[in-house]
């Protein structure tokens, strides 16, 4: 039977969704203002035209999506086939007509969204796979997704800031990144400040800490990687210009 309305009753799991929905409005927005021409042109992302993005954001989706088919009914299928598969699928996609590739992200936004609706209230808690490895929950999906089309919706170079971003999807995002540097180890000796909010990451038992600081927004911007127009840095590697501020740490 097909659901009109979503099946969990989960208030935080509702939230997430609905934070999820509109990053999709969001990015729709923004792609639906360029032009066909417009979608050839540089993305944020080094090496990707929009085109890139928004391939990459449909076949997201649909990645999603099968996720949430193994959670409802138990037969595994993974995101993608490989990372290798990934990529190449979206290289093709790039190459795709600009109605195609507008109707991709379009269905698979749609799919992903019935796909979610319909997903019984317990098989929300069923585990399934990320395309790292990770076992997950299948509600860990919504976050997976919101985070895609809140940053990249940024990366469309279409007018969009982090700034745009709701500060609760930041805030997560900031903990995802400055754990994967935690993770990898390459966060040693960097400290991130958002003095506004009391948020502090990084290597905090360092002497001598090269400390980066700011409003969130321009904080989650420089952590992702995307630039460090309003944050300020001090300490180690920052002393030959005063102020200069180090490049984050890579992130994926
Ligand atoms: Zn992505």
């Amino acid at each position: 039977m097909v659901a009109r309305q979503d099946q969990t009753t989960d208030p935080e799991l509702l939230a997430a969704l609905l934070q999820a929905r509109r990053g999709t409005a969001f990015f729709a927005r923004k792609l639906n203002e360029l032009s066909d021409t417009e979608l050839d042109g540089d993305s944020l992302l080094p090496g990707w035209t929009r085109r890139h993005i928004t391939a990459h954001i449909g076949y997201n989706a649909r990645a999603i999506a099968r996720l949430i088919e193994w959670a409802a009914t138990g037969v595994e299928t993974p995101m993608y086939a490989s990372t290798a598969v990934r990529d190449h699928e979206i290289d093709f996609g790039a190459t795709l007509s600009p109605i195609a590739l507008r109707h991709l992200f379009d269905h698979s936004a749609v799919h992903l969204n019935v796909e979610w609706r319909d997903l019984p209230g317990d098989a929300w808690h069923h585990k399934v796979r990320t395309i790292q490895g990770r076992e997950v929950p299948a509600t860990e999906t919504v976050w997976m997704r919101s985070r895609e089309v809140w940053m990249h919706a940024v990366d469309l170079a279409n007018g969009a800031s982090f700034a745009d971003i709701p500060a609760p999807v930041l805030e997560r995002l900031l903990a995802d990144i400055t754990g994967a540097w935690h993770t990898r180890g390459t966060d040693k000796g960097l400290v991130v400040k958002v003095p506004d909010r009391d948020l502090t990451f990084g290597d905090t038992t360092s002497a001598t800490p090269t400390v980066v600081s700011g409003p969130l927004a321009a904080v989650v911007e420089w952590a992702a990687g995307r630039g460090n127009g309003g944050v300020t840095a001090t300490g180690p590697g920052t002393e030959a210009k005063d102020g200069t501020v180090p490049a984050a740490p890579k992130w994926i």
